[in-house]
């Protein structure tokens, strides 16, 4: 039975049935969520990382390390740290309301949707459904068509470890997130591109619903002379090709140096690149493949634009049979090129270069604004410039990717790169109300706040 508008919004209404019960709320229920979650990742391990592996080739160490950890840590955080986050937060009272008492609670939402992408399938699924269970909602996941193992691994395996009358998977693409964005929902949490980003905003408008969007972007690297050349390459290197093969939101997109500094760092990446990944990296199994043959082509079609003919400096091997593209450098490709104007989200790495270092800024501000931003240098003054001028949702200096993996900064875009943001005591917030709430007594009445109005009370 195909799963449509009917069918949305009865399951809607049974979750919100579910939480009108009350038993989301507590830290009981919200804790064995998340102790299951827990239990599912350590004992599915192995159909996690074969799925990933089917999806996208994903190596087995990239796959533990980014998607089954990541997740894992995730769910330890939250139930580490979930009696604190529910606590209400007192705060100061104000003169006008003296005598009282002041205090924020965090309440869930109620019934949210969780849509998410196909890059890093299990964890970006996962880790918004630890968040909205320790925040107390009941939830709605829809993950990826584009990474069909692992959606339908989710619907084999969570419905045995969690309520199911409170978490539901829904499987399938275009018509089926239409049918549930036409729902009336509490929340809705969105990873993938800013095209459907809008679309996911413009249907939660419909019911005021508030969102997160968790969107891409052309996230730049620049780096200075003054480098530790072997350390800051590995770091570019694996930020970019050992992050899925450059299919993840916050891989370097595209480097700034300067152009008398261009040909050094070129040959570091070529170095470094055959070290990780031998003479002929379409043959390596440390690299996922492509994900499918759209994105292949759409990855290609950058390649065969006419203004980066002959700016390729290393790779542009491709197999199409097996989905496979090598590491592929560009040298000064043109701003206006199709590879310059679009986020690349593959192993494609233009360079471009400039007189000073101090103009990649500005070169980046002039652009929409990125998920991350990268800087390589040893200078004070310069990285003080870079974090106080340069707008993105992250930033990170001399190390590519790692912020993600710090709980305690927040994970999001800005602009174009998203609103919103989620990862550790962030993700509870992000799926929580904070409700004010103002307490006093029957004693220190004031009567100059009541009428009548009289002259004395007017000249106060
Ligand atoms: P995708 O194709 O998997 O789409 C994301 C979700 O949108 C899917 O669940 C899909 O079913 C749904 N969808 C697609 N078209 C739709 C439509 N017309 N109406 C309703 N729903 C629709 O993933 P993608 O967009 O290719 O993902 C890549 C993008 O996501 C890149 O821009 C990347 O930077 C970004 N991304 C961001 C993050 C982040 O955390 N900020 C993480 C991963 C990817």
């Amino acid at each position: 039975m195909a799963f449509d508008g009917e069918r949305a919004s009865s399951m809607v209404e049974e979750l919100r049935g579910s939480f009108s019960t009350g038993k989301t709320r507590g830290y009981e229920w919200r804790a064995k969520q998340l102790k299951a979650i827990e239990r599912m990742i350590n004992e599915k391990e192995e159909d996690i990382v074969e799925a990933l592996r089917s999806d996208l080739s994903k190596p087995h160490f990239e796959s533990f390390l980014h998607e089954v950890s990541m997740a894992k840590s995730s769910c330890q955080f939250a139930l580490k740290n979930l009696k604190q986050w529910m606590k209400p937060e007192k705060v100061s009272s104000s003169l006008s309301t003296y005598p009282s008492s002041a205090s924020i609670v965090p309440e869930p939402f109620g019934v949210v949707l969780i849509i998410s992408a196909w890059n890093y399938p299990f964890l970006l699924s996962l880790d918004p459904v630890i968040g909205a269970i320790a925040a107390g909602n009941t939830v709605v996941l829809k993950p990826s068509e584009i990474s069909p193992a692992t959606a339908s691994l989710f619907t084999r395996i969570l419905p045995d470890y969690v309520d199911t009358s409170c978490v539901r998977i829904v499987e399938g693409a275009v018509p089926e997130t239409t049918a549930l964005l036409e729902q009336r929902w509490d929340k809705i949490f969105y990873t993938g591109n800013g095209k459907v980003g809008r679309i996911v905003m413009a249907a939660a408008a419909k019911h005021l619903t508030p969102v997160v969007l968790e969107l891409g972007g052309k996230s730049p690297v620049v780096v200075d002379s003054d480098i530790d050349l072997k350390v800051s390459t590995r770091r570019i290197v694996v930020g970019k090709w050992g992050s899925n093969n450059g299919q993840a939101c916050i891989a370097p997109d595209y480097i700034i140096t300067t152009k008398s500094f261009a040909a050094k760092l070129v040959d570091a990446l070529k170095s470094t690149l055959e070290e990780f990944y031998g003479k002929d990296p379409l043959e390596t199994e440390d690299l996922s493949r492509i994900v499918n043959s759209n994105h292949f082509t759409r990855l290609t079609n950058l390649l065969d634009d006419d203004k980066v003919s002959g700016k390729i400096v290393y790779g542009g091997n491709l197999d199409e049979k097996r989905l496979k593209i090598a590491p592929t450098l560009l040298l000064d490709v043109p701003e206006n090129s199709r590879i310059m104007r679009e986020e690349i989200f593959g192993p494609l790495l233009p360079i471009i270069t400039v007189d000073k270092i101090e103009d990649s800024f500005a070169l980046i501000n002039s652009r929409t604004k990125p998920l991350a931003a990268y800087l390589f240098t040893k200078k004070k003054n310069l990285q003080k410039m870079f974090v106080e001028t340069v707008s993105c949702g992250g930033m990170l200096i001399n190390d590519t990717t790692l912020h993600l993996a710090n709980p305690y900064l927040p994970f999001g875009g800005v602009g174009e790169s998203g609103t919103g943001s989620y990862h550790g005591k962030f993700s509870f917030d992000a799926f929580s109300h904070k409700k004010s709430v103002l307490s006093r007594g029957f004693g220190g009445e004031v009567s100059a706040r009541y009428p009548p109005y009289t002259p004395w009370k007017q000249n106060l």
